[in-house]
């Protein structure tokens, strides 16, 4: 079966198919319209499977609040693609454009409903029905093609119908589905599908409701868990979000990569946005800079400017990264006598996170320890990953996590909860039975103040012990987060799943 023959594959000696097209079906697309990982992660595969030669595009809804200075080449490369929705047919054009080497092609609606010109990627009440009909309309795109893609890499419930929709449609193209978050899965009633894409859904022979990230697990080709050890959590019930009976079922067709991120995007040598970028093969230069880094940001955010531990979290805030231990984190690193910077983006769908984190705002408004940014800015997030000497990410779950791993390639040495992805890629100073050259962080096992005073008590420890401290950093800047064997095992299940017969 295809994926116990991957799990012996030497990727090494995988034949490299002259030419391989895979084209990308994803709501989010760094750096130009990112809520997550997923966009970094969408990113960083393309300019892995790029490098090796590959031709790789994106096909994404056109949001308004797309950065489009950063897009070459906007043209119209399509006109005219009908959908059929409910008793309505609406015209949609694919618009296409450069992103660096990577060709995106960007789909505009004429729906009524204005559904990409919201302002935001995420957040309406109707998102589902956005992401349905943008499924539909990418289908249909591809329908019309002269020539089609090989692979069609599906990301998470927003665009995981299109699994079924090749099936529907008689298209016989090969469909990886990546989950990068099993707790969103987009749960619609049928009357809601023939709603937004009626020709496309002709024969279904579901009930009354359908679960689309379900859907995808059923009909896609394979499907791609993040992190080793997610693929372990959500085939319990504890960790399922109910779908773990079909994940069971269907356990032949997962399988695990592990994210990587984009080296040249994350690089402290030639990051614009640092006040001081620097080699990461030199110990001394990167502790000297980021000191310099460390300066600057206090001086930018009015933190009083003094060489005490910068704690730092970037984060979505929301109920998955524990807002409240994140509160709780920030309060004992004052008491320990470190700083705080928290930037952390709230959404309309958690209020309550919104009002605790306003409020904490203004309680430390003329605190110069701590600074509390709710805006979204990925440049200061550069430098706060730069300029910080620990960042702490206290999850209930988390899938695989990016950020332990940006703060690694900067230097900054990761304080992390033991869940998901995090346990694949933290190895604790003190408790790892890793080679202690590994070792690249502080952890701790329950999501809890107990475990977050644990870990932080000891890092905060630990920083006067320069030798254990320097170690730490060293083990992190060792760490392998490229995209490099991640994209060769993508690689190869592109490529076993172009020999299978359908
Ligand atoms: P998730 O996808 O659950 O949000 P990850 O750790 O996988 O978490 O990826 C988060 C990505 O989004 C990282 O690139 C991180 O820097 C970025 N990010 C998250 N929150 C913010 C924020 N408030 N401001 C800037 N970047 C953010």
């Amino acid at each position: 079966m295809l994926l116990q023959h991957f799990k012996n594959v030497d990727l090494a000696l995988v034949p490299a198919k002259s030419f391989m097209h895979i084209i990308h079906i994803a709501s989010e697309l760094a750096p130009i319209a990112k809520a997550g990982g997923l966009a970094d992660v969408v990113y960083g595969l393309c300019q892995e499977t790029l490098k090796l030669k590959y031709t790789t595009g994106v096909i994404l809804p056109k949001y308004d609040c797309i950065d489009y200075k950063q897009l070459s080449d906007l043209k119209v490369e399509q006109k005219d693609i009908w959908i059929l929705a409910g008793s309505n047919r609406y015209n949609n054009t694919i618009w296409s454009a450069n992103l660096g080497k990577v060709k995106i092609f960007l789909i505009e609606s004429d729906h009524p409903e204005r559904l990409y010109n919201r302002g935001v990627i995420y957040g309406c009440s109707d998102d589902i029905d956005r992401f349905i009909y943008f499924s539909c309309v990418a289908m249909q795109f591809l329908l019309q093609l002269e020539k089609q893609p090989d692979i069609l890499h599906l990301h998470d419930w927003h665009t995981s119908l299109i699994a079924l929709l090749c099936q529907k449609n008689n298209c016989k193209l090969k469909s990886v589905l990546t989950i990068h978050n099993l707790a969103h899965q987009g749960t619609c009633s049928i009357s809601t599908l023939f709603k937004l894409g009626k020709d496309l859904l002709k024969d279904l022979d579901f009930s009354d409701s359908l679960n689309l990230l379900e859907t995808g697990i059923i009909y896609a080709d394979c499907v791609a868990i993040v992190s080793p050890n997610y693929q372990k959590e959500i085939q319990t019930p504890e960790g399922g979000c109910g779908l773990d009976g079909v994940l069971r079922e269907y356990q032949k067709k997962l399988v695990s990569i592990l994210n990587g991120i984009d080296q040249d995007y994350w690089n402290p040598t030639k990051d614009p946005y640092l006040k001081r970028n620097y080699p990461i093969n030199e110990l001394e230069s990167v502790l000297k800079a980021k000191l310099e880094n460390k300066y600057y940001l206090q001086k930018h955010l009015f933190l009083t400017q003094e060489n005490v531990p910068l704690i730092s979290c970037i984060t979505r805030l929301v109920p998955q990264k524990g807002p409240d231990l994140i509160e709780y984190g920030m309060i004992r690193t004052l008491e320990l006598g470190g700083q705080f910077v928290l930037r952390g983006s709230v959404s309309k769908s958690n209020n309550h996170i919104e009002e605790q984190f306003a409020s904490l705002q203004e309680k430390y408004r003329n605190d110069n320890r701590i600074a509390i940014l709710l805006i979204n800015d990925e440049k200061l997030a550069h430098l706060i990953f730069a300029a910080s000497d620990l960042f702490i990410i206290p999850s209930l779950f988390e899938p695989c996590g990016l950020t332990q791993m940006i703060a690694m390639r900067y230097g900054t040495i990761p304080i992390a909860r033991m869940t998901g992805g995090l346990v694949d890629t933290v190895f604790d100073i003190d408790t790892s039975n890793k080679p202690f050259e590994k070792r690249n962080g502080f952890t701790f096992a329950f999501a809890d103040q107990q475990g977050v005073n644990w870990a932080l008590e000891r890092a905060i420890t630990c920083y006067k012990n320069h030798k254990k401290w320097q170690q730490i950093i060293k083990a992190g800047l060792n760490y392998d987060s490229s995209w490099k064997k991640s994209t060769k095992q993508y690689l190869c299940i592109y490529e076993e799943l172009l020999t299978l017969k359908t």
